[in-house]
């Protein structure tokens, strides 16, 4: 019961590694409330969490609202007491080099994936800084290496590596016992890699697996649980002495 007594809000925790990261805190103590743009599958989240005996609460929202990163943390707050981890974990991820992707899908991504976590940071340190908590912002080993079929990708992974520790930098300025941390996943098994594939042509597709699979030395994709076991870890007091570092998590694809 690593996660006894707190409370742990994780974007996008309808599916993938959101998913896996809400039923692995849930089982460690934690009250879980698990937010996602789709409300259906948050909601099948949370029901599976409390069905084998956890606490969660699902809760539709959408990352690039403003005011409703606002309204969220004053119903949680209310609704539990307090808010301990953030875990800005939702995104989107679609293909297109830099080439062929418009200015217009060029800033949804941005949208989503930057803007979304830069105001869940900034409204948990709000909530946070009398107590403390754990911020855990979900970027990738695109963001610490390019990739040339996901350019606008890339750099929102890139933008969270580096705003991760801006953030970390001025809570423990600033005396807040919050933590600011960023993990870096490599290739996962989710829904999103699924999708993502599904949009490239058959050649491109195969071309992209092969290239992955020869490039990750444990010669595997990685389970969301693989993931979800080192936002578990940042989340507790076992780090305790970790802010503004990047937990890479990917086979050694980028050693
Ligand atoms: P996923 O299966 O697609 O899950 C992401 C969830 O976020 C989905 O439920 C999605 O809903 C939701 N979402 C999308 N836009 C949203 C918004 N505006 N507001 C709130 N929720 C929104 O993705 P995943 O593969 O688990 O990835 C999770 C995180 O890990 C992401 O930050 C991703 O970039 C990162 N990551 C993943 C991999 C990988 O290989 N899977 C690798 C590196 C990093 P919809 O399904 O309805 O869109």
């Amino acid at each position: 019961m690593r996660m006894s007594g707190k409370v742990a809000l994780i974007t996008g925790g309808g599916s993938g590694i959101g998913e896996a990261s809400c039923q692995r805190l849930a089982q460690e103590g934690a009250t879980v409330i698990v937010t996602d743009i789709n409300l259906d599958s948050a909601e099948r989240v949370a029901d599976a969490i409390n069905n084998e005996g956890g606490q969660a609460c699902p809760k539709y929202h959408d990352v690039t609202k403003e005011k409703a990163w606002v309204a969220l943390i004053d119903e949680v707050i209310d609704q539990f007491a307090g808010l301990d981890v953030l875990v800005n974990n939702a995104a989107i991820a679609p293909t297109g080099s830099v080439e062929d992707t418009s200015l217009d899908d060029w800033r949804s991504v941005q949208q989503v994936n930057v803007e979304g976590v830069f105001m869940g940071t900034r409204e948990a340190v709000k909530a946070m800084k009398e107590k403390g908590g754990s911020i855990i912002n979900i970027s990738s080993d695109l963001g610490i290496i390019g990739e040339p079929t996901m350019a606008a990708y890339s750099t929102s992974k890139g933008a969270i590596r580096v705003f991760t520790k801006a953030a970390a930098l001025h809570c423990a300025r600033e005396g807040y016992a919050i933590r600011v941390n960023s993990v870096h996943p490599g290739f996962i098994d989710t829904p999103a890699v699924t999708s993502t594939v599904a949009e490239m042509s058959e050649d491109m597709a195969k071309a992209f697996r092969e290239r992955i699979l020869a490039g990750i030395p444990m010669g595997r994709m990685g389970r969301p649980l693989d993931v979800a076991n080192g936002i578990l870890f940042l989340s507790s007091d076992e780090s305790s002495y970790m802010t503004g570092s990047e937990l890479v998590i990917d086979g050694g694809f980028i050693a």
